[in-house]
């Protein structure tokens, strides 16, 4: 008996970072500003209210199907996607269907090759919060009009990892070329999965699931749904094409309505947006992406996990430029991106002062640490903070030494002869010419003989 195959296409939504809302003037912040603050009678879609096409939100769409190589509608167009809930005032969201601004492409992952069917812009909607006590539910349209991106993939993700890792590939691409955070927790990034299993070649039928708020709710959710629909089919049952939402806490799927087909929601021209022509020439199209990052991070010989991190912490433009003057410190800069997450927080122009800095001064990766740790949250350059861990480093460098010549004062001093503290802090100041500071001596000499003790 052949095994069952699981089969999944992803869609995925991301709410844009324009400075506007996608048909009108309302700023596009939905979660720093009170409710109902950004909203003028376009995202109410009130009689008489002309929605306009928000350019930057379509260069960025371009940008995007530019570098996964794919094909640019010629033109814009859109449709209105008629549908009832409180969340959307208008009663329908402008959308695309006959013609999407993005047509194929593709996204290579560590040699796996994934691809896309379409991707298209459309209008999120509003945000609803319901009562603790279920009395009553409470709409912000501050969100209502941010322009969504809405990617189709095919269906070719046949392990739930892979599937996954597509998305935060995705995340990492949506960084990269700086068109969303595509914060899954803040709802910036919401992935849905088409579920199917087959013995044959003939796909089996699909179940929707909705409602995956991280990704590693997006394995469970599609692991869940392979064996439930086995289950199902293995018992004799017939599955039913149908939306499921993800329930976390219980660990599984629930039926949430039946699939609506797309003759549902009357999908039909907008009367109100012109078609427009779109231009290639504007848009921006110099980004690495992460998997070309990956290889060349690669060929540098750094570690897979230091790759990771420095992909993921957007740390590419520093560790090549370093590359072409000095290797070893682009290999450095790469392991800090791993091991001090906060180093990812300065600007490039603080990380290579740090690196330089740490080079002269020899610091151990403890004091980076602390000195990254000060930087971002005092908000000050490395330059300011630096001199006093380089006075630090010295001083503790000339207490170790002092401690190793004079052991038999030392031994002295932990025997309860006091006064041989005063002549050793005689010795660190005498070492460094008297220029360092007498309490931080003591300070330092306290603790060196403080450790010696343990
Ligand atoms: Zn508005
Ligand atoms: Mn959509």
């Amino acid at each position: 008996m052949s095994e069952w195959r699981l089969t999944v296409g992803m869609e995925i939504h991301v709410e844009l970072e324009t400075k506007t809302k996608m048909f009108c003037g309302c700023a596009n912040d939905p979660f720093h500003s009170d409710a109902n603050t950004n909203v003028c009678p376009v995202c109410y879609g009130l009689p008489g209210a002309l929605p306009l096409i928000n350019k930057e939100a379509v260069a960025m769409v371009i940008r995007f199907g530019r570098a996964i190589k794919a094909d640019i509608a010629p033109k814009t167009f859109w449709a209105r996607k008629n549908y009832f809930y409180p969340d959307l005032p208008k009663g329908y969201q402008i959308s695309q269907s006959t013609l999407p601004l993005v047509d194929g492409g593709q996204i290579t992952i560590d040699g796996e090759t994934y691809h896309l069917n379409h991707a298209h812009l459309e209008e999120d909607a509003g945000k609803l919060s319901h009562s603790a006590d279920k009395t009553h539910s409470l709409v912000d349209y501050n969100r209502a009009g941010v322009p969504l991106l809405e990617i189709v993939t095919e269906p070719d993700f046949h392990t739930a990892e892979a599937a996954k890792k597509f998305c935060q590939e995705l995340q990492r691409i949506f960084r990269t070329l700086k068109i969303s955070s595509a914060d899954m927790e803040k709802g910036q990034m919401r992935c849905e999965a088409n579920i199917s299993v087959s013995k044959t070649d003939v796909l089996g039928t699909k179940v929707e699931v909705k409602n995956i708020g991280s990704f590693r709710m997006v394995e469970k959710a599609i692991l869940y749904e392979y064996d439930r629909q086995i289950e199902a089919l293995e018992g004799g049952e017939k599955l039913r094409q149908e939306t499921r939402g993800w329930d976390d806490v219980k660990g599984k799927t629930v039926v949430m309505r039946t699939k609506e087909t797309s003759a549902d929601y009357r999908y039909f021209p907008e009367p109100d947006l012109p078609m427009v022509a779109t231009s290639l020439d504007a848009v921006e199209t110099t980004h690495i992406l992460p998997d070309e990052q990956r290889a060349k991070l690669a060929e540098l010989g750094l570690h897979k996990e230091v790759i990771g991190a420095v992909v993921d912490k957007n740390g590419f433009a520093l560790v090549m430029e370093l590359a072409g003057k000095d290797k070893d410190m682009a290999i450095e800069a790469g392991k800090l991106f791993l091991a001090i997450p906060k180093f990812a927080e300065l600007d490039q122009e603080n990380q290579e002062a740090l690196l330089n800095l740490r080079k002269q001064n020899g610091w151990p990766k403890d004091t980076v640490a602390e000195i990254v740790e000060k930087a971002v949250t005092e908000g000050k350059s490395i330059e300011k903070i630096a001199p006093e861990f380089a006075q630090n480093e010295d001083l503790s460098g000339v207490v170790k030494d002092v401690i190793n010549k004079n052991q038999k004062q030392v031994e002295e001093y932990k025997a309860g002869k006091e006064v041989v503290f005063q002549y050793l802090v005689g010795q660190v100041m005498a070492a460094t010419k008297g220029r360092a500071n007498i309490q931080q001596v003591r300070d330092e000499l306290k603790k060196a003989l403080g450790n010696t003790n343990s």
